[in-house]
């Protein structure tokens, strides 16, 4: 596989880091994943404005004009197009400096890697019978809306999925569902769907927004308020949405059934929403 690292483009294999990288010394840099279809990458501005704002929020100059993201990442889709989706992940860390946690000073260039791994959404059959969760405290930081890679507490919180055999940990900060280890999450009540806000304590995703904006597009009862767990553990359906997971349905919350433990009617109309709307957006331009 192809990647690109500080202006070069070389086989990942070739691509080395020099230790005192302050991605690897302190996890001082941030990232994206942007979902490639068929070679074309969905929402991508949305995903460099994010990356921008991520890059501002901890101070390193953007190294790349918004032209200058856009070729990068087109050309590496293209030197990577022997895979058939392709989940693309760019990082910028703050450089290579003498280890020490202040900003290097005078500034060092950050260090840019984009590289593509192949896209794996969710089967037919996933689809068709959701997926279990459990809940767990959310031990994270006050900055969760920044797309840090830092991500020790995402890593222990998700391995936790994993020991538990499912598929995502939902997240609990003061009594109220922040979101899933690496996913945002929603729930339906009583015919309405409900988003928690936007703030420092979830990442803004990318997927929450198209999810909304399909909500409001096709007039289907939606509103931005704060989850409980009680809400959460009364809900009638609780969605999962990611850029790689797209939207994806939670049957089974800590061992208990949400409603009949299958993926629900609102659920299946906005993942039908979901696909014809990326079918739709992905279709070759002429
Ligand atoms: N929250 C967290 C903590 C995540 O890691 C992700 C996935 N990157 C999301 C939410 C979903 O964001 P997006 O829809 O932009 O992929």
């Amino acid at each position: 596989d192809t990647v690109y690292l500080n202006g070069s483009f070389l086989p990942l294999e070739q691509a080395t880091i020099p230790v005192l990288d302050r991605g690897f010394i302190f996890g001082d840099g941030v990232y994206e994943v942007i979902p490639v279809y068929s070679a074309q990458p969905f929402r991508l501005d949305e995903h460099l404005g994010r990356l921008a704002l991520s890059l501002e929020a901890i101070r390193i100059h953007n190294p790349l004009d918004m032209e200058a993201w856009r070729n990068v990442v087109i050309k590496l889709i293209n030197a990577n197009r022997h895979l058939d989706d392709q989940s693309l992940y760019i990082q910028v860390t703050r450089g290579v400096a003498p280890r020490d946690q202040a900003f290097p000073n005078p500034e060092v260039a950050p260090t840019v890697l984009l590289m593509s791994m192949p896209l794996v959404t969710p089967s037919p059959a996933l689809i068709e019978s959701g997926v279990s969760a459990i809940t767990a405290l959310d031990i994270r930081w006050q900055r969760c809306n920044i797309k840090a890679i830092s991500l020790l507490a995402n890593v222990l919180l998700r391995q936790e999925a994993v020991d538990h055999d499912v598929a995502e940990t939902l997240m609990l900060r003061d009594g109220y569902l922040t979101e899933g280890s690496s996913s945002n999450i929603f729930v339906v009540k009583d015919g309405v769907l409900l988003a928690p806000p936007k703030n420092q304590h979830m990442l803004p995703g990318i997927t929450y927004d198209v999810v909304l904006e399909l909500a409001q597009a096709h007039d289907l009862p939606h509103r931005i308020a704060p989850v409980s767990e009680a809400q959460l553990r009364s809900a009638d359906e609780i969605w999962l949405t990611s850029s790689t997971k797209e939207v994806l349905a939670v049957v089974m919350l800590d061992g208990v059934a949400v409603n009949d433990g299958k993926p629900g009617p609102i659920f299946k109309r906005m993942y039908a929403l979901y696909q014809a709307f990326k079918n739709q957006v992905m279709r070759p331009k002429r």
